[in-house]
């Protein structure tokens, strides 16, 4: 097994490190100084790779399951060999503290392997004198995945995963504020597949339309905002492709009267801050019941005070910056609205809340029951900011969660499994978590009810997603018909 340099960053195209005419680069969020130069692709850069996979889609969907299944592991393990070189560079380009980075390379591995666990066995509907009917789960042609700067190793590691498993080559598509780790996995995927069948490029905002027009593509699977679903989905309209869209969120936390204050505070308030709030399934809203809700926040307030911010390459660092001048800037611009609003806003740690002198940090603020209407209820911030309000009854409280055009997760907190059944059930969410929040993993459906997306990605749904249903029809001899 070969290692990969992380030294220069280049496209794959058929196999090959690709460079490009014009180039770019990243910012490290942390200290605003530029990182390594990245490819700006071309449209002759697309269609040089979607040539290349149509190439390789022929050949790479007859290769048996089990060796597909194979070859996501070695690239899994391959990954975990260089999991300091990854982490490194995921804290360089993302923000996230190193330990954060190195937990994100363990998991996209463990997806990698436990998709390639994941099979779609042929299965026979109708076997009778007259006929049988099978239904088959057939490769559904040539993918494009096109990801964002939060996760930008485990996005990739779904949609390559579950591509690959299925029988499809893939060109991906890096988020071009954090494109370098990116790249370096599908480096790293050249020895374990053939020429075409996963490739990357690197650009800037021409290159996710040019990939969901072009006509030689069969499918999108697009993971980002819905403002940007959107124009995805009609993109692929034009040409029919398949698509699947995974988008932002703004997930409900209920927290009941019969928790236990200390433990449930703490949890809640890390699952709200994680990744410094860039987490698509982060906590956004929090309802915690009026009985306890003083004390509730007060142990909140306490576990996020002991959150320290800073560089991610320092150890005591628990939140990162966040990943970019644009978020920066669009969470200033909603803190000064709060503010604006005369809303109730509490900022645990002592230091000024935005301070962008050496990196995008800024120190958790939490709102304190703002009306229902209020932007901090309506909006995905996307950042280490949200509400917390008081809630009486639960069909008050279940009203006030669906109340969202989002739904991708929620979560009820008690001790109480009726209650929690009871409320868990009537959430509007794709996955809906008791006593936890955030938690997906490779074998479980994962998808967004409402606006927060179409489709699922993930589980054997997920693995359907890429493929096309296919009916054999087959009459038996002597049959009447
Ligand atoms: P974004 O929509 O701005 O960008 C996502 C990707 O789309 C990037 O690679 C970008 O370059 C590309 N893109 C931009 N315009 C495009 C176009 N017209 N056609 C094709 N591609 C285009 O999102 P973001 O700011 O990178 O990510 C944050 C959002 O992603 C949040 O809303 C978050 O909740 C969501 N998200 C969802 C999930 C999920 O699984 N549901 C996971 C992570 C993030």
């Amino acid at each position: 097994m070969s290692r990969v340099a992380f030294d220069t960053f280049q496209n794959v195209i058929d196999g090959k490190l690709v460079s490009t005419t014009n180039t770019r680069h990243g910012i490290n969020p942390a200290r605003l100084e530029e990182l390594p130069s990245v490819p700006v692709s071309s449209q002759d850069d697309v269609q040089a790779a979607v040539n290349a996979a149509r190439r390789a889609a022929t050949s790479w969907a007859t290769v048996p399951l089990q060796e597909r299944q194979q070859r996501v592991v070695q690239l899994a393990d391959a990954l975990v060999s260089q999991k300091e070189e990854f982490a490194n560079m995921l804290t360089l380009e993302q923000g996230k503290p190193l330990s954060a980075a190195a937990g994100e390379v363990a998991t996209a591995a463990g997806f990698l392997k436990g998709i390639a666990k994941l099979g779609l066995p042929d299965t026979i509907v109708v076997d009778n004198e007259e006929q049988r009917i099978t239904t088959r789960y057939v490769p559904v042609g040539v993918c494009v995945g096109i990801v964002p700067w939060n996760f930008p190793i485990t996005t990739i590691s779904f949609k390559l995963g579950l591509a690959l498993v299925a029988g499809n080559p893939i060109v991906l598509k890096p988020s071009p504020f954090t494109p370098y780790c990116g790249l370096k996995v599908v480096e790293l995927a050249q020895q374990f597949f053939p020429p075409g069948v996963v490739q990357v490029l690197s650009g800037d905002d021409n290159l996710g339309p040019w990939l969901t027009a072009h006509p030689g593509v069969d499918k999108v699977s697009f993971t980002g905002s819905a403002q940007t679903g959107i124009k995805v989905m009609k993109s692929c309209a034009a040409t029919l492709k398949r698509v699947t869209l995974e988008l932002g969120g703004n997930d409900p936390a209920v927290v009941c009267a019969d928790v236990d204050i200390s433990t449930v505070a703490a949890k809640v308030a890390t699952l709200a801050l994680y990744n410094s709030g860039q987490v698509c399934v982060a906590i956004k809203r929090i309802y915690v019941h009026s009985s306890i809700y003083d004390e509730f926040l007060e142990a909140m307030l306490a576990a996020i005070k002991k959150m320290a911010v800073g560089d991610g390459l320092d150890s005591g660092s628990f939140l990162g910056p966040v990943q970019n001048k644009m978020q920066y800037e669009k969470i200033m611009n909603l803190f000064h609205s709060i503010q604006e609003d005369g809303l109730n806003v509490t900022t645990p740690h002592p230091e000024k809340t935005f301070s962008n002198k050496s990196g995008y940090y800024i120190n958790p603020v939490v709102v304190t029951n703002p009306p229902d209407t209020s932007r901090i209820v309506q909006e995905e911030p996307f950042g280490p900011i949200f509400p917390v309000m008081k809630w009486d009854t639960e069909e008050e409280v279940i009203q006030r969660a669906n109340d969202s055009r989002d739904g991708l997760g929620a979560s009820v907190w008690t001790n109480s499994p009726t209650q929690a059944d009871r409320i868990a059930t009537q959430l509007q969410a794709g996955t809906v978590w008791i006593n936890t929040h955030s938690q997906i993993q490779p074998d479980v459906a994962f998808g967004g009810h409402k606006q927060s997306g179409i489709g699922t990605e993930l589980g054997i749904e997920g693995l359907k997603a890429y493929c096309n249903v296919q009916t054999i029809h087959q009459k038996k001899s002597g049959s009447k018909l």
